[in-house]
């Protein structure tokens, strides 16, 4: 993992060249893949010089390891997730999840390029759709206001909607449903802008499928895919069958939620709950798991 600045390629690659790159690059075969949320988890909510500090010992650690893929996977778009990873000087990741899973990026000498195999799926799940078309589709809703440009990603539309979201969801979901579209509608409310928020994401499409996404493409064991995270977005993808570091500071009632969920499926051996917060819970983790 170097540390040239980042880029974004300006064409598409195929997973599995990359893949055969890292190899040679390394000389060595991944043995375990490390796929991380950020925020909140890698990147701490406080900025205190202890946290920071924490934050360096993980990225020493992570930098010195042999044999380990480093994945982010982040509700961030691209440009935000460049920033925070420069801005935190973390290690550039070999693999980078954002939009909330609609989109994967292969990350070689610092060029971030969009996943080909990874675009077609997302058109699958959109019902051969892409998001210029689920614009055209909701064009004319009166309160459906499109979020900045930063925040769109090609299988990802977002919006601003009113408080009461109701019948806007109902008139979206009609008129998606007549363009053909399959998707998700997640609506939120953001209480720092006072806003409703909408995202409309492909169907069934969420951290998780990104996940599995790359466990299927690396062909690193289930048993070495260790996933960290500390919030809700996190949930399918820390029920998903691998190992799961949940930080510390992971709300109480998520980390119950887990326990029991994990006992259901049979999964509680695979999820190890962190006594410290944020990297250094995420470090005390991999070690944990033998990843360090
Ligand atoms: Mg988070």
């Amino acid at each position: 993992m170097r540390c040239t600045g980042p880029r974004l390629a300006p064409s598409y690659v195929q997973m599995d060249s990359v893949l055969a790159r890292l190899h040679v690059a390394s000389m060595s075969i991944p043995q375990y893949l490390l796929a991380s949320d950020l925020d909140g988890t890698l990147i701490p909510l406080e900025r205190s010089a202890k946290r920071l500090r924490e934050l360096r010992e993980f990225v020493h650690a992570v930098r010195d390891a042999e044999g380990l893929l480093l994945a982010y996977v982040t509700g961030r778009h691209l440009a935000l997730a460049q920033r925070g990873i420069e801005e935190f000087e973390l290690p550039l990741p070999d693999l980078l999840v954002c939009d909330v899973g609609t989109s994967v990026y292969r990350v070689t000498d610092g060029v971030y390029a969009p996943d080909e195999e990874y675009r077609k799926e997302m058109r699958t799940a959109f019902g051969g759709l892409r998001g210029e078309d689920v614009k055209s589709a909701l064009d004319g809703i009166e309160s459906l206001k499109l979020q900045e440009d930063e925040k769109q990603a090609e299988f990802k539309v977002s919006y601003y909607t009113p408080k009461n979201v109701d019948w806007v969801l109902n008139e979206a979901a009609d008129r998606l449903k007549s363009a053909g579209a399959r998707v998700n509608l997640v609506a939120s409310y953001d209480s720092v802008l006072e806003r409703g928020l909408l995202d409309v994401l492909p169907a069934g499409v969420a951290k998780d499928y990104a996940v599995r996404y790359l466990h299927d493409h690396t062909k690193i064991a289930a048993e070495h895919l260790i996933y960290a995270g500390d919030s809700g977005n996190d949930r399918a993808a820390m029920l998903a069958g691998y190992r799961v570091i949940v930080v510390a500071n992971a709300e109480e009632s998520l980390k119950s939620d887990l326990r029991k969920e994990a006992a259901k499926r049979r999964l509680s051996g695979h999820l190890y709950f962190a006594h410290h917060p944020f990297a250094r819970g995420v470090l005390e983790g991999c070690r944990h798991f033998g990843v360090l």
